[in-house]
């Protein structure tokens, strides 16, 4: 993942219930179950607004065109959701079987899971997106953050599983992993 893009990763804490009721999560980047699509109406535009910029100036640019859908892990329903519409949109599929995992990274297993930590404000949270294991925790205190951050990198790395973490205090990197 490219370093910047570390100061997009905000936890938004946001939850969706689907139409089966089962409660899809938004808590960080990554999720293998959220996808961006782009209508085929905008896409020149896209590439034209987002050319020759930096890489936080692409970022900003581009975001305009994004709208995001999610699949639902246990009905594989997809959710759209648009800003021009006050609610996300169900689509259940044909085949249920057949249809889960199709949000995923085009690289399917081998895509680098990643791990992010960060301390603010007196509270940390904590997420972890691999092709093994996914999960999150927040409202941690600091001493409690580090050694679940540590055990998780020291857990998914000895699986291959991760591309990049952060461990990330008041602002400051105090751990940082890239994969080769
Ligand atoms: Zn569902």
């Amino acid at each position: 993942m490219h370093a910047s893009v570390w100061r997009y990763l905000i936890c938004t804490m946001t939850k969706i219930k689907c139409s089966c009721g089962y409660m899809i999560y938004d808590q960080s980047d990554s999720l293998s179950y959220r996808a961006y699509f782009i209508a085929d109406q905008d896409r020149y535009d896209f590439h034209e607004a987002t050319e020759n910029k930096t890489f936080e100036q692409m970022i900003m640019a581009g975001a305009a065109y994004f709208q995001e859908m999610f699949q639902c892990n246990s009905c594989g329903s997809l959710l759209l959701l648009r800003r021009d519409k006050e609610q996300a949109l169900f689509f259940r599929p044909e085949h249920k079987e057949k249809s889960m995992g199709v949000l995923e990274s085009y690289r399917g297993k081998k895509w680098p899971g990643n791990l992010y930590a960060v301390f603010r404000e007196g509270a940390g949270h904590i997420n972890w997106n691999t092709n093994i294991e996914r999960g999150f925790r927040e409202h941690m205190p600091l001493d409690e953050l580090r050694i679940l951050y540590e055990r998780k990198f020291t857990e998914l790395h000895s699986e291959a599983a991760l591309g990049s973490a952060r461990l990330i205090v008041n602002d400051v990197t105090e751990h940082q992993y890239d994969q080769e």
